[in-house]
């Protein structure tokens, strides 16, 4: 069976013209990674609320879901509200969750959405309602006794949600390796941070990479919740750092080879990625992809290792 990704862009959201959010991101996405043959694209379930109020106050969980929140706060997530956002946000949600599953039982599951890392317990932020990634990590602490987790978030914004529900819980590693300058701008403390300068560029990254990442697995997490955004890209119209498409593929690879080898299964969420011609986010976002299809699941990769672990 092929290994399966997560989408929902089946859920459009209506934006007034002009609006930032990349929409058209999704479904290019999907089609191109369709287009390799490699994975299955699936539709997961929508998230229950119950399982969202693992990370979220119920009072905003049932706010958003009626259309009553507070104007200021949806201001803050950046969409007006509709129905249809909040289909697409338990679509986007489920796909995570669905992801999870995939990966406590394969070693690998994807969502093609989700990242949403900005949204905290109580309200949202940058185009983020509720945080797939803490709702996800709850979710398989309740359902299958999971303790220990890790979030590696690479996106070029800090995982500053994420970092604030978690700060209280010993169980949950969160590194972020984000730009300095960059939302949000009252920055969060994740258990790692790492900020890096505007305009860091290849080098200064994979080495910031290179020298935490051992840290994250010597906190033993028995899953790592990557958030691969690309929006460190050079151009990209809301990050600052520089990083070329290679980069990016090696550090896709440098965080895959590393579950691969201590054997820690990996979720993969989307996250962010604002360049243009949009083509270069989703080719940027497919490779995240690939990387883990070629890393994590061939055969051939894994008879490669044992022999590098026997030499
Ligand atoms: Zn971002």
């Amino acid at each position: 069976m092929r290994p399966r990704l997560f989408y929902c862009d089946h859920y459009p959201i209506p934006l007034p013209e002009g609006h930032r959010f990349p929409a058209a991101k999704y479904r290019l996405l999907r089609e191109t990674l369709a287009g390799d043959g490699v994975f299955e694209l699936a539709q997961a379930e929508f998230a229950r609320a119950d399982v969202i109020e693992l990370a979220h106050d119920s009072g905003y969980v049932a706010g958003f879901l009626s259309g009553a929140l507070d104007p200021a706060i949806m201001r803050r997530i950046g969409f007006p509200w509709s129905p249809e956002l909040t289909r697409r946000t338990l679509a986007s949600l489920g796909g995570t969750l669905a992801a999870s599953e995939d990966a406590l039982r394969t070693g690998f599951g994807g969502n093609l959405a989700g990242g949403t890392h900005h949204a905290f317990r109580s309200e949202g932020a940058g185009f983020c309602v509720f945080n797939d990634i803490a709702v996800a990590i709850l979710a398989m602490r309740r359902a299958h006794g999971v303790r220990r987790a890790a979030v590696v978030d690479l996106d070029v914004h800090q995982g500053d949600g994420t970092a604030a529900i978690f700060r209280e819980d010993p169980d949950v590693l969160t590194l972020s390796i984000h730009g300095r300058n960059n939302f949000p701008f009252r920055k969060q403390r994740s258990r790692i941070d790492i900020d890096l300068p505007d305009g860091a560029g290849d080098a200064e990254y994979l080495v910031a990479l290179e020298s935490v990442l051992p840290r994250v697995f010597e906190f033993a997490p028995e899953i790592v919740l990557y958030q691969a955004g690309v929006d460190g890209l050079a151009g990209d119209r809301l990050g600052r750092l520089a990083l070329s498409a290679d980069g990016l593929e090696q550090r896709d690879q440098m965080v895959l080879r590393m579950c691969r080898s201590r054997g820690v299964p990996v979720v993969i969420t989307l996250g962010g990625g604002y360049a243009e011609p949009i083509e270069r986010t989703v080719e940027a976002h497919a490779n995240t992809f690939r990387a883990a299809a070629k890393i994590l699941l061939s055969r051939e990769y894994s008879a490669q290792t044992a022999t590098e672990a026997i030499e």
